[in-house]
């Protein structure tokens, strides 16, 4: 497992004196979303084997309107790749209240060498935290569960019965089971939401965020700095960029808060610091490190494409470009 790897970049850090978390102040961010319907962006990952860096993946980035009557946002995070032996698919997707924004349900799926699938379910108070397991259900009765078993008298086959199956690889014998009920008392949010809800954050240098955050059967409270303005240039082009890095905190259980290693988005974890676009807050590069087979590699991505801009963000421009009053009627007439 590649989770398990030796890892010690980062650990978390111990439990300190109360997090101050500004949880309105987040939510009026995560409201600012739905601004960003229609944006699609393209990223290439690289990591660094023997002072090369080496491309290792793409990236897709989206946000989409989805449903017949009560029409979700859908945040979408897709990653493909792999190098050395290994291939990673991920989808992330985050589906939210087209009135509020605020997250719904959270579901990550891997395939390729390693599968997982986890979701977190944002209820009243509460996240629970679910995952595929195989089923062990005494009681299942569910025929794609069932393989044949061969009957012996002694060492000699007589024939097969059917049985459920008890353990193996095919994820069709997987069922969500629960793993972890978070009860909160204050908003956390999944980790794409909230890297979405922070395109609207003030990124004035020398300041801080606090962003909440649940990640599978932990919390953490992720500290957000403006460190410095930077003019940057990636594949997608040249960007005046407020760097950021994040600081992050286990304020979940006592007892794991010093156990367990952040990882951020697709694994990233170590000391991260993004570069967002200071005009649009689009993150333009990110660096980090990921756990690789028994390694930490380090880790650069980079924004290669915007593919569209938000329908805000092509509205605004429209408006701009013409003639203010007969560009705001055509603007209205449209509609
Ligand atoms: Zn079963
Ligand atoms: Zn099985």
């Amino acid at each position: 497992m590649l989770t398990c790897c030796l890892v010690l970049c980062l650990q978390a850090a111990p439990a300190q004196e109360k997090v101050d978390l500004p949880p309105q102040r987040i939510l009026e961010n995560v409201s600012t979303i739905k601004n960003l319907v229609g944006e699609k962006v393209e990223y290439d990952g690289y990591v660094n084997k023997a002072g090369i860096w080496v491309q290792v993946g793409t990236s897709t980035f989206s946000v989409v309107e989805e449903g017949a009557s009560d029409k979700e946002i859908v945040l979408r995070a897709s990653a493909k790749g792999g190098k050395f032996g290994y291939s990673l698919k991920a989808l992330m997707e985050s589906r939210l209240d087209p009135a509020t924004c605020v997250p719904r349900t959270h579901t990550f799926t891997q395939s390729g060498s390693e599968q997982q699938d986890k979701r977190l379910l944002f209820e009243n108070g509460r996240v629970l935290y679910v995952k595929k397991k195989h089923c062990r259900d005494p009681q299942c009765k569910n025929p794609a569960h069932m393989v044949k078993e061969t009957t012996f008298w002694g060492p000699i086959p007589t024939g097969s019965k059917t049985v459920h199956c008890s353990h193996c690889q095919d994820r069709s014998h997987y069922v969500w089971l629960p793993r972890y009920t978070h009860e909160v008392d204050t908003a956390f949010l999944d980790m794409l939401t909230a890297l979405f809800a922070a395109r609207s954050a003030e990124l004035k240098v020398g300041t801080s965020i606090v962003v909440p955050l649940v990640i599978d059967r932990d919390r953490w409270a992720i500290t957000v700095t403006s460190q410095k303005e930077e003019r940057i240039e990636v594949k997608a082009g040249k960007f005046t960029c407020v760097k950021v890095t994040l600081q992050p905190e286990n304020v979940g259980d006592p007892e794991r808060r010093t156990q367990e290693q952040f990882q951020g988005i697709f694994g990233l974890n170590g000391t991260i610091n993004v570069w967002l676009d200071k005009e649009t807050r689009l993150p333009v590069q990110i660096s980090g490190s990921i756990p690789f087979a028994f390694m930490n590699l380090n880790c650069h991505v980079e924004l290669r494409k915007i593919v569209t801009r938000s329908d805000a963000a092509k509205k605004a421009r429209s408006v701009t470009a013409a003639v203010p009053q007969t560009a705001a009627g055509t603007a209205d007439k449209a509609q």
